[in-house]
């Protein structure tokens, strides 16, 4: 059967496309020394001071000559030397060489450097010839090679990488606009949840989403506001709601967010904000909450620990990311053969926690548990990638091509 099978649920693409579209970018943002700067959006586009290199310069250990003075076999003196740091600051003279190190300055008058393994030294370094003359220009690391003084270095809205930070540091900016961080604001809620290290009474576990969205949430270089967890009463959702409200750009609950008698996160995001959707057709995380709170993004996870984590994920890190300008990024995708075959009904699309090789005869993947409920955390500890199965597709054979997900760094 098809999707008509769910009424009501909307489809992964068109989710994330409501979600890209709801969420606008952080307005707010603040100079930040580089030191700092780590992970950071960059909020301006950055030009260039100066020239990188700033000075043309050697690349090797030899000599600084006059291409146009050298020949073969002749013997010159050496007039002096250039380390990097330590300018020789005299012209070179005809029919003389500069003794220079890699990242020295050339010196004036010199256009070549001749590596030291074609020079022969003779006698006490003062003199020296060479076995090899190369072109005009050769091991000459010229100014604004790198770097044009006045072109753009950075745009604005990129991510800080260690590459990033590396090239800032290399024009010489101390200190650069970046935006505000996001901060974003966890609830757990369940009467059955405890903490780790407390006692379980029977029927209580432990809250697994909490630490996991921690996590995942700094791996996207947000402040996080834990609330902890909420016992399933109504007021506490509301004055906690609104109290995060007021302190985040999101609101990111997990649990009580589907049709139970204690589930209260949708009724109380309706009463104090509005709920943009809610149930996607996707396996697991069917019930997922997207709203607006008067002063911030809700994002209701579902409570199962698999499809916690798989929503936030698929969608909410793509929100986080949007209202960090930096734009929805697809998890990189490849065809794969399965070796297992995979039980499917139409009308979701499903993620089956995989694992996918490389092998001879090509990829190949297999999902991690042949059972893959939503509270089966440990099909998703073994997995590399989704096997991400098409809302109308059925069960699937040994043999058959699936597309996969890769797993990258938001986990
Ligand atoms: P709910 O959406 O509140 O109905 O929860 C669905 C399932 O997820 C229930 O079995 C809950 O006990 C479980 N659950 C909810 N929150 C958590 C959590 N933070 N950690 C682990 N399991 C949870
Ligand atoms: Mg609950």
């Amino acid at each position: 059967m098809a999707s008509c099978d769910q009424p009501g649920l909307m489809p992964l693409a068109e989710g994330i496309s409501k979600l890209l579209a709801a969420v606008s970018g952080q307005r707010r943002s603040e100079t930040v020394p580089l030191t700092a700067a780590a992970n950071r959006v960059l909020a301006e586009p950055v030009f260039a001071p100066a020239a990188v290199p700033g000075f043309d310069n050697s690349a090797m250990d030899g000599y600084a000559v006059r291409a146009a003075d050298m020949t073969l076999g002749k013997t010159f003196s050496v007039q002096g030397r250039a380390l990097a740091g330590s300018v020789f600051e005299q012209r070179l003279q005809a029919d003389r060489v500069v003794r220079i190190m890699t990242g020295a300055a050339l010196p004036r008058g010199a256009d070549t450097v001749i590596m030291q393994e074609n020079s022969r030294r003779d006698g006490a370094d003062e003199r020296v010839s060479f076995s090899d003359l190369p072109p005009l220009g050769s091991n000459v690391r010229k100014a604004g090679d790198d770097i044009q003084q006045g072109s753009q270095v950075i745009s604005a809205n990129t991510r800080l990488n260690a590459v990033y930070l590396a090239l800032l540091a290399s024009v010489g900016c101390a200190t650069v606009k970046v935006y505000s961080k996001t901060t974003v604001g966890l609830i757990s809620t369940g009467d059955e949840l405890k903490s780790p290290g407390e006692a379980l009474t029977y029927g209580d576990i432990y809250n697994s989403n909490a630490p996991a969205l921690v996590q995942m949430l700094s791996n996207l270089n947000v402040d996080i506001l834990d609330y902890g967890i909420l016992q399933d009463d109504p007021e506490l959702f509301r004055q906690t709601f609104s109290r995060a409200d007021r302190e985040c750009d999101f609101v990111l609950t997990s649990g009580g967010v589907s049709v139970g008698e204690a589930d209260y996160t949708r009724d109380i995001l309706q009463e104090l904000g509005t709920i943009d959707f809610w149930k996607l057709a996707i396996k697991p995380g069917k019930p997922f909450a997207f709203g607006h709170l008067p002063n911030s993004y809700f994002i209701g996870l579902p409570g199962n620990p698999v499809s916690a984590l798989v929503t936030f994920h698929l969608l909410a890190s793509q929100a986080i990311r949007q209202h960090q300008h930096l734009g929805y990024r697809p998890m990189a995708q490849l065809t794969a053969i399965t070796t297992q075959p995979i039980k499917k009904s139409p009308g979701r699309m499903d993620f089956q926690r995989g694992y996918w090789q490389a092998t001879t005869a090509g990829v190949s993947v297999a999902p991690t548990r042949s059972a893959q409920g939503s509270h089966i955390l440990t099909s998703l500890a073994n997995a590399n990638c989704y096997i991400a199965l098409e809302q109308e597709r059925g069960s699937v054979a040994v043999g058959e091509a699936v597309t996969l997900w890769l797993f990258d760094e938001i986990f």
